[in-house]
C-alpha cells in the first residue's frame, strides 16, 4: 500500500481518480477486455485522445475542449464539461463530480 501511493505521488492526473489501492475495483477491471482495461486505464492516466494529451503528445496544437473552450484533461471530460452532463445525471444523478465523487464511481463498462 505504501508503495502504490509512493507511484501515485509521481502522477497528478492520476491521483484525481485513484485515491488508494481499491482491490475489489481493480478485480472488477481485470475482469474486462483488453480494450476496455486499456480505455480505463487511458482516462485515468491522462494519456488518452483528449486534447490535453494530444498536445502533450505533439499531434494537437490546440488543448481545449472542442465543446467548451476549457483545458481537455480526463478530469475535465469525467467530471466537468457541461457537453455530458446529461449523461452524468442520467447515470449518477450529478451535473458534475467532484474530486471525491470520482473515487467512489464504480467501473462499469458495457
Ligand atoms: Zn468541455
Amino acid at each position: 500500500m505504501e508503495q502504490f501511493n509512493a507511484i501515485l505521488e509521481q502522477y497528478r492526473q492520476s491521483k484525481l481518480f485513484l485515491k488508494s489501492f481499491y482491490k475489489k475495483k481493480t478485480k472488477q477491471l481485470m475482469s474486462r477486455s483488453r480494450t476496455n482495461i486499456a480505455l480505463v486505464a487511458g482516462i485515468t492516466t491522462g494519456h488518452c485522445l483528449l486534447n490535453r494529451h494530444l498536445t502533450v503528445m505533439r499531434i494537437a496544437e490546440d488543448p481545449s475542449c472542442p465543446e467548451c473552450g476549457e483545458m481537455e484533461t480526463s478530469f475535465h471530460f469525467i467530471a466537468e464539461c457541461p457537453m455530458y452532463a446529461m449523461v452524468r445525471w442520467e447515470l449518477q444523478g450529478k451535473d458534475s463530480f467532484s474530486v471525491e465523487d470520482l473515487a467512489n464511481l464504480s467501473i462499469e463498462i458495457s
